[in-house]
């Protein structure tokens, strides 16, 4: 499952490889989009906000993509072959240089840079952006005080960027309870640990949480293992969509 650092590592691969690069055939496989064509245009920038990426154009044109559970895109070589089953590419991209490929994107859509606000524009801040706004994602949090802090902590518009492995991470590390409300919760101190663990993984592929890459993380996915602090055992909810990971003693009701 994506996480907004992972989709920040996958936009800095993609500006590496196509930024300042002429598109020489696009083809996205959405009906919207199946006659949209930006041959001829040059990719100025690839831009992350929360777990969207957002590919700009010198013609004042933006293609966002969204990965939700399992999209990614790859890059190859240009006019190399692309892996993985056809039937799973959303959007081919080729350049002189390099061909990009959108497999199984939640998102594709094509519109004006200057119409993003339209599809990103609900999100709070980023901590991986260079805009990020501490006191603006508590604000936000603190309007939510009636939800539980696992809610709050993958609501998009509060904070961008979190997904199920930080939720159940970080509460683990603040010691709160997943039902715990917001209202009862240290908000700040809980969103600069949130922000200083996604940074932390910027550079690379998965979600470290322990400082420990051999195990990296304290609960998530680890059902039924004793907690790497106290030795209680990890207990597991699946009644939403979410899996829910805690230590029972290191976060009590
Ligand atoms: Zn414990």
């Amino acid at each position: 499952v994506p996480e907004g650092d992972t989709v920040h590592v996958a936009a800095r691969k993609l500006h590496r490889a196509l930024a300042a690069q002429r598109i020489e055939r696009s083809d996205f496989r959405v009906p919207r989009f199946a006659t949209t064509d930006l041959r001829g245009q040059t990719v100025r920038e690839v831009d992350a906000r929360g777990k969207h990426i957002l590919m700009r154009t010198d013609a004042g044109v933006t293609v966002h993509s969204h990965f939700a559970m399992e999209g990614e895109w790859r890059i190859y070589a240009a006019n190399a072959r692309a892996r993985g089953p056809n039937h799973e590419m959303r959007a081919v991209l080729d350049t002189e240089r390099a061909r990009a490929v959108g497999y199984r994107l939640a998102i594709l859509e094509v519109l004006r840079t200057a119409n993003e606000d339209d599809v990103v524009g609900h999100l709070g801040p980023d901590p991986l952006r260079a805009d990020w706004d501490a006191a603006e994602a508590a604000r936000r949090m603190k309007q939510h005080g009636g939800d539980t802090i696992s809610d709050a902590l993958l609501d998009q518009t509060i904070v961008a960027g979190w997904g199920n492995v930080y939720r159940n991470e970080i509460n683990f590390l603040r010691g709160h309870h997943p039902e715990r409300l917001v209202r009862d919760c240290d908000v700040e101190a809980t969103i600069a640990l949130g922000a200083r663990l996604l940074r932390a993984n910027r550079e690379r592929a998965g979600q470290v949480t322990t400082g420990n890459l051999r195990d990296k993380n304290w609960v998530y996915s680890r059902a039924r293992l004793p907690c790497m602090r106290c030795g209680a055992t990890i207990e597991k909810r699946n009644d939403t969509a979410r899996v829910t990971y805690w230590c029972p003693a290191c976060q009590p009701g």
